[in-house]
């Protein structure tokens, strides 16, 4: 909105017929002319604006020291996300009367005119109210419940008792509704006047604010919008989310993509700040996106249905929610590795199928693969015995089998192996868990024999190496049968005791962070 034609509103002498209707003023003038320094600045929109409205309504600000509003009532957290919502919602009315119109003008023509430019919900926020959960949790849905509730048809609050008290004044609220359709006058918002909505000064204020965020935002991304590489690989849903982290401040901005894989694109970006001071974001960062086309999900099944872990969780899962899953196992997994002290990325944050974490590379170049990266004989060798001792810390600490493991899936980075990738990773007791080390075994011992490391032990010896079961077989058929029968002999136990097999407790239950 221009500022200095809120400016000369309240003084408007009589004019149109149409004029009279809004008391509050003229909703739009297009005539003045200022300077672009005035235009831009927020300061002076936001004083201007503040002026008009208290010219226009000075009873308002009696109400807002009246008996309903106090001093102690200055928590606007929640007045924060009605506005948000509301105003998305006049975004959305506003676009439904753009599309009417863009019909209208349009008619039958062959040759049609385009106002998508003009619209105020971008495609990222197209979606957003639905299924909305915290930053941390995919379980916990914070907003859920207060969604439907408190945005009925418009958007407005509709009854004052199903919000706080302390916001539900009806005068006020009143005032506030016509005060808001006056501080955004170009803002189409038709049949609000008509309408009985109250609106609280808190959220009054909120909503003032947001109002001009919000149009300075849709400004930007407009302007963006062709630029972005992240926006092009990934679903609109996704893009919300993204676009949130980055809006949210936690993400300063998303580089492009590192790589796209069957399963998920990982792009970079450059950490933000955190909202809370204890955590801290990395500089550079690794967002992991899981795919939610399901196709390529559907071998990955027996990862994780037969995980004890999530065996409660899988069968009531829709298969979106069993993609978030994905996601929660790699974070929980690479947590379990980091206490484990091995190298790893450091988990930022999970939203849904999305996942954060620090990033191994630098200045936006990621950590080669193993297989990418020529290492010295000496390097190999000392690449080897790490990879060793962490497999063992990964089975015996962490109580994993990475399931993927090979030269694809380890980084040489500041001089050592890094591992990634886990989100398949499994527990040894997983009715799979043995088989899926012994392949990890045999990709380690022949990545490294081929690499010219005389000491790789063979895959058998460095099955027996990892998880110390000393399975005697000399040759690789009868090997992988006593795997197999150890796997089902764990299984009939499990069946039987709903416990696991001694074998494998030696290091006692699993860590407490897991479900
Ligand atoms: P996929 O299931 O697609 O193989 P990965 O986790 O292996 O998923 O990631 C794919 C690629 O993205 C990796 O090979 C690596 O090059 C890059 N990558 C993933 N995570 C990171 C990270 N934290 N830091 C740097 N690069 C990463
Ligand atoms: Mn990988």
């Amino acid at each position: 909105m221009d500022p200095v034609e809120v400016a000369v509103v309240p003084d408007a002498g009589p004019g149109p017929a149409w004029q009279s209707k809004c008391p509050w003023g003229v909703p739009n003038t297009t005539s003045m002319s200022c300077s672009l320094a005035d235009v831009m600045s927020e300061q002076l929109a936001k004083e201007l604006q503040l002026e008009e409205e208290n010219a226009a309504f000075p009873e308002v600000v009696a109400v807002a020291e009246g008996p309903f509003i106090t001093g102690e009532n200055i928590d606007t957290s929640s007045d924060l996300m009605l506005a948000q919502m509301l105003q998305m919602e006049f975004d959305r009315e506003y676009d439904a009367q753009l599309r009417r119109e863009e019909k209208k003008i349009n008619g039958d023509s062959k040759v049609s005119i385009s106002f998508e430019n003009y619209r105020k919900v971008h495609p990222y926020d197209s979606d957003s109210s639905e299924d909305e959960v915290d930053w941390q949790d995919t379980r916990h849905d914070p907003y859920r419940a207060d969604k439907p509730t408190t945005t009925p048809r418009k958007g407005f609050i509709g009854k004052g008792k199903d919000i706080t008290t302390k916001h539900d004044e009806v005068v006020c609220g009143r005032k506030n509704t016509a005060r808001m359709e006056n501080f955004a006058p170009e803002f189409q918002v038709g049949d609000g006047i008509g309408m009985d909505l109250k609106l609280s000064n808190q959220v009054f204020n909120a909503l003032k604010q947001h109002a001009y965020s919000e149009e300075r935002r849709s400004a930007r991304l407009h302007e963006k919008k062709e630029h972005s590489t992240a926006e092009k690989a990934v679903d609109p849903k996704t893009r919300l989310l993204l676009y949130k982290m980055v809006n949210a401040g936690t993400l300063e901005t998303i580089t492009g993509c590192i790589s796209t894989g069957k399963e998920s694109v990982v792009f970079h970006a450059y950490g933000g700040k955190s909202a809370t001071e204890d955590k801290v974001i990395p500089p550079e960062c690794a967002i992991k996106v899981f795919k939610t086309t399901l196709n390529e999900f559907k071998n990955r099944d027996k990862y994780i249905k037969d995980d004890y872990r999530f065996k409660d969780r899988f069968s009531k899962l829709n298969p979106r929610k069993i993609i978030r899953m994905w996601a929660e196992k790699e974070m929980h997994n690479l947590t379990r590795m980091q206490i484990a002290g091995i190298p790893c990325p450091q988990v930022v944050m999970l939203k849904k199928h999305i996942l954060v974490m620090s990033f191994i590379g630098q200045d936006q170049v990621p950590a080669p693969k193993l297989k990418d990266v020529t290492l010295s004989s000496e390097d190999m060798k000392k690449a080897y015995y790490q990879i060793l001792i962490m497999m063992q810390q990964l089975y015996k600490e962490c109580n994993l089998v990475h399931a993927d493991l090979s030269e694809y899936n380890m980084l040489w980075h500041d001089g050592k192996v890094w591992l990634i990738d886990v989100s398949q990773s499994v527990e040894p007791t997983h009715p799979h868990g043995l088989e899926f080390l012994f392949r990890d075994c045999r990709n380690v011992s022949q990545f490294f024999q081929k690499g010219g490391v005389a000491e790789a032990l063979n895959e058998r010896e460095l099955f027996n190496a990892v998880s110390d079961l000393n399975i005697t077989a000399d040759n690789e058929v009868d090997f992988q049968a006593e795997i197999e029968a150890l796997e089902k002999m764990n299984e009939d136990h499990v069946q039987n005791h709903g416990q696991k097999l001694s074998m494998f407790s030696s290091d006692g239950d699993p860590p407490v962070y897991d479900e």
